[in-house]
């Protein structure tokens, strides 16, 4: 089989995707390669189809069990011979994996790095076939990324104890040029084929909200998505147990992951989510890294993270499998406040310099005003994120939500001279600064007690404000403090003026606020009603077959007791309730449908669509 043959035939698919065949090609020529893909970029294939083309077995090192397995299972399902080696293995088990090795049985094998020059495995090793040694996740191995694994440090000197030095192929979705140099260097690369593919995923739609309420906003975006596979990240523990809570008390089906359960109901809950028994996930950053789930369809974010390298990680666990997908990032200001704090806070090991924590923070103040600037902009969040990694692009994405979106202008200044001497008038009469509540309920009128004992009420500024609603003028308010007019104090959250405000109240200063309108633009090429009703119609027949053939995959994967998208992925399903394949050689030519799931799965997937034509 030539490689396009093998793609159709184990894979499903026709054509490659950008720098899979380059890679490819340069491995099966016997060049070391080094791949840079973003998530879901496709970089198994990059190493799995040289591996079931070269005569020898291809040795994959990867971080993660859950990765490993989920793997492993996927090529089982299409009759691939492979195994994986890490810890979940009992010592029989073990020997059975060695016993295999030895009688060729195997094409791929995963392996976690701490197992290369254990067990004696590095002996039986030497008596391999070994055609290429594929790192996977190989950022991993540099101190310059996220997730350093020292035990990653080794695998060169297991290549270099093989009695013929193998193919070397490596792939990371870490861009950064330190990281990639360091590949390089730690792993002894030979002139490797670099391939950069760009890193826009063009299926997710990226989003930035600013609700009142986030979690009356988590209840109505879920709902919006019943059905649908997500991920809602939450900055701390006990966000997670409140909007898993209240998910649950409001009927979806959820579940949470935080580095407080036990490893026993983590493992569960991850599974329940990958299994697809539950189908939204509440978790703090700990849950992600190893998951390969494909169907996943929304990330939310309820908290801003620390970083946009953080929130395009987060965010890019949608869509894998290509599928239109959903980022939404909920912000709100005092987002910024806690970020701040928990740099200020941030425990560091001891043996650092005063120097060097210093440097730290500042590394990682200009980390969250990165992503401060992301929430804030009105122009293209997919343009805005590229900018970041240095990648060229249009100026307009069509896809994320300031694209759809028309800002308008309002100006406030009026507004923002009464708060401005609001806040004046309060601390000379108070000798200190209060936080934004107390401001709001004194220009708002309020008669609570605290207002009155302190002699607020006596302020000229007392109800100035009376005749809209607190909400709008806590808005305000927050809006001035991104402007840079006034800081909330990083200890006690109070409201202090800059220099600025002075600008506003004594030189003429205009203040302009930009909001978004409620009505999204109408696009451009509007489509004549009639053929918008007859999409809608088309719309909805698919996703009835759609729907079925969901709940086909799920009762098949129960009973083979495997996740669904390892059946078929979401994009393949929807392919199929599109086309409407009722005979088996159109079922093939499905993208997505191999030879052996073809065969596995084809009568069924046939059989349920003719029952849909007919009914
Ligand atoms: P990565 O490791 O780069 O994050 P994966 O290798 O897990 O990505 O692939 C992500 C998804 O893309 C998988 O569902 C995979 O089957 C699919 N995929 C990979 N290559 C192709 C291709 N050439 N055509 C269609 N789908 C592909
Ligand atoms: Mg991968
Ligand atoms: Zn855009």
């Amino acid at each position: 089989m030539n490689k396009y043959e093998v793609l159709k035939h184990y894979f499903g698919y026709t054509t490659f995707r950008g720098g899979q065949e380059q890679l490819i090609d340069a491995a099966l020529d016997g060049r070391d390669v080094l791949g840079i893909m973003p998530t879901g970029g496709g970089k198994s294939l990059c190493y799995q189809i040289p591996a079931l083309m070269f005569s020898g077995i291809t040795v994959v090192v990867s971080p993660l069990i859950s990765l490993m397995k989920d793997q492993v299972m996927a090529l089982k399902n299409v009759n691939v011979a492979a195994a994986y080696i890490n810890s979940s293995l009992t010592f029989e088990q073990l020997l059975k994996v060695y016993d295999n090795l030895r009688l060729g049985i195997y094409k791929i094998l995963y392996i976690a790095p701490e197992r290369l020059e254990s067990g004696g495995f590095a002996e039986l090793a030497r008596q391999l076939p070994i055609s290429m040694i594929a790192v996977d996740e190989a950022h991993c191995i540099s101190q310059w990324g996220n997730d350093f694994r020292p035990s990653y440090l080794k695998i060169v000197d297991f290549i270099n104890s093989l009695s013929a030095r193998p193919v070397v192929t490596a792939f990371t979705a870490t861009a950064t040029e330190q990281v990639r140099e360091d590949i390089e260097a730690k792993l002894r690369l030979r002139s490797p084929l670099r391939v950069i593919t760009g890193f826009d995923r063009p299926n997710l739609k990226f989003e930035v909200r600013q609700p009142r309420k986030r979690s009356a906003e988590i209840l109505e975006l879920v709902d919006k998505r019943r059905d649908k596979s997500g991920i809602i990240y939450c900055m701390t523990r006990s966000n997670v147990e409140k909007i898993c809570t209240l998910l649950e008390e409001n009927g979806f089906s959820a579940t949470r992951y935080h580095a407080g359960l036990d490893d026993a109901e983590r493992q569960r809950n991850q599974e329940d989510f990958v299994y697809d028994r539950k189908t939204v996930m509440v978790a703090t950053n700990a849950f992600g890294m190893g998951i390969d789930k494909s169907n996943v369809s929304f990330v939310i974010h309820y908290n801003m993270p620390m970083s946009l390298e953080a929130y395009y990680q987060e965010a890019g666990r949608a869509g894998r499998d290509g599928e239109p997908a959903e980022c939404i990032l909920l912000y709100s200001p005092s987002d910024i406040h806690t970020a701040k704090t928990l740099i200020e806070y941030s425990e560091e090991s001891d043996a650092i310099t005063e120097e060097e924590r210093e440097k730290l923070r500042r590394r990682d103040y200009e980390r969250l005003n990165r992503m401060i600037e992301y929430c804030k902009t009105t122009k293209c969040l997919r343009s805005n994120i590229l900018d970041y990694f240095g990648q060229e692009h249009k100026d307009f994405c069509d896809n994320c939500g300031n694209c759809g979106t028309v800002f308008k202008q309002k100006d406030i200044t009026v507004e923002a001279q009464k708060i401005f001497s609001c806040v004046r008038r309060v601390y000379s009469r108070l000798g200190y600064h209060v936080g934004i509540a107390a401001i709001v309920r004194v220009l708002h009128g309020s008669e609570e007690k605290r207002i009155v004992t302190w002699g607020l009420h006596e302020l000229s500024t007392y109800g100035i404000m009376s005749d809209v609603p607190r909400t709008y003028i806590s808005d305000i308010i927050n809006y001035l403090v991104d402007l840079g007019y006034a800081v909330k104090d990083t200890t006690y959250g109070a409201l202090v003026l800059t220099d600025r405000a002075d600008a506003v109240l004594f030189g003429g200063e205009r203040v302009v606020m930009e909001y978004r309108e409620v009505e999204p633009k109408v696009s451009k090429n509007k489509k004549s009603k009639e053929k918008q009703k007859q999409q809608q119609q088309q719309q909805v027949t698919d996703s009835d077959l759609y729907e079925r053939l969901r709940k086909l995959r799920f009762e098949i994967a129960n009973a083979q007791n495997i996740p669904a998208y390892i059946v078929f992925s979401n994009a393949t399903l929807a392919e199929m309730a599109s086309k409407k394949p009722t005979a088996m050689w159109e079922f093939m030519e499905i993208s997505g449908v191999g030879r052996t799931k073809a065969e596995l799965y084809g009568d069924r997937f046939i059989e349920a669509i003719r029952n849909y034509i007919n009914a």
